[in-house]
């Protein structure tokens, strides 16, 4: 049989994973045990599939390999019990893991690529450019990973990490429909939401998909010209597409959206720009999350303090926007996307005196 790229299996529904075992001709049972062992057991290796012949766990090994990423660093708020990982894949591939605790369960955000091409000015992620995407598969070992050296299942997961999912529209759906699967890890749909940076096109497609998704988008800003200076990757869209987009969205799948917008001082945040954003989203169902913008040392944008947070969230009430504030988790250990990945990626192009 021909190899599957590595990681790839964790990524197949329990029908696939049957139809790619076809060629090893073996009982058929045998791919329902090996779909639990990866989804329900969640063991990290075919070594560990004790009810297999030892030939087929060596021939699974060479054929179907997969590996949980390694946690390089682990680092914990003192604030608020935050933990955010850094995760190494075998090929040496980092991302950002951060898992959050709340009243309503513990949530993990995990990313989607390795790196990020949209070069947003206010993530530290997009400062250096994407290395590759990750398979469905992976995404589920971070999941899986990250659950087991916390010794704890997981009741949230938001896509919001490092990289833009809908830029890697494939493996992103896949790895929706596999954290969602009743006969895998079975996690409700209702417990997974996702945010874009707003790739129209990809926006109207997973209206279609039927995946009973939360969906944000990354709005922050209400005029084309600073929105596309603040997300060069969305220069394709006007900000009316967009929000547009999104309705239709709602529309299609009878959800609710959040739209979120980072507020920085003297940028976005005047009464005009409240009053355009209300203009913008009237009749959607939604939600707008307000997010202090996190420093980042060489962009030198302006974080606006709680009294011009709340100031801006009381001009959005008063148009009838229902506006929140996002409450800022993980402060004291670099909780901002891309920050930990990047430090460490500095730390090895530097060497090892360092
Ligand atoms: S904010 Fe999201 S889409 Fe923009 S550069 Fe960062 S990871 Fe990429």
């Amino acid at each position: 049989m021909s190899r599957l790229p590595v990681n790839a299996v964790i990524g197949l529904s329990r029908a696939e994973l049957s139809e790619a075992l076809l060629p090893l001709q073996i009982e058929r049972y045998r791919a329902g045990q090996i779909f639990d062992w990866l989804h329900k057991k969640r063991v990290s290796s075919y070594e560990e599939m004790s009810n297999l012949p030892a030939q087929l766990r060596r021939t699974l090994a060479e054929d179907m390999p997969f590996s949980y990423p390694e946690a390089v660093s682990r680092r914990e708020s003192e604030k608020d019990g935050t933990v955010k990982y850094l995760l190494s894949y075998p090929d040496g591939a980092l991302v950002e893991s951060v898992l959050m605790h709340y009243r309503h369960g513990t949530s993990l955000c995990l990313s989607s690529q390795v790196g990020c091409r949209m070069a947003c000015r206010f993530c530290a992620s997009g400062i250096l450019g994407k290395e590759r995407n990750l398979l469905a598969g992976e995404m589920l070992e971070e999941v899986y990973a990250v659950s087991a050296l916390e010794g704890e299942r997981l009741s949230n997961i938001v896509i919001m990490g490092t990289g833009e999912p809908l830029d890697n529209y494939d493996e992103v759906v896949r790895f929706v429909r596999r954290v969602t699967d009743p006969e895998g890890n079975g996690l409700g749909g209702r417990q997974v939401a996702l945010s874009t940076c707003g790739i129209v096109p990809n926006i109207l497609r997973l209206a279609e998909e039927k995946l009973p998704l939360a969906l944000a988008l990354s709005l922050h800003a209400v005029r084309d010209s600073l929105r596309h200076e603040l997300m060069p990757g969305t220069r394709a869209w006007t900000v009316r597409e967009t929000v547009e987009a999104m309705r239709s969205y709602a529309i299609l799948t009878g959800r609710r959206v959040t739209f979120e917008y980072i507020l920085i001082r003297g940028l976005n945040d005047t009464e005009e720009d409240a009053q355009e954003l209300a203009r913008l989203i009237r009749g959607i169902p939604h939600l707008v999350n307000l997010i202090p913008v996190n420093p980042v040392a060489e962009r030198g944008f302006c974080r606006p303090d709680a009294a011009e947070t709340a100031a801006f969230k009381k001009m959005l009430e008063k148009c009838g926007i229902n506006v929140t504030i996002r409450r800022e988790m993980g402060s004291d250990v670099e909780g901002a996307c891309g920050q930990l990945r990047r430090r460490r990626m500095e730390k090895l192009k530097a060497g090892p005196s360092t």
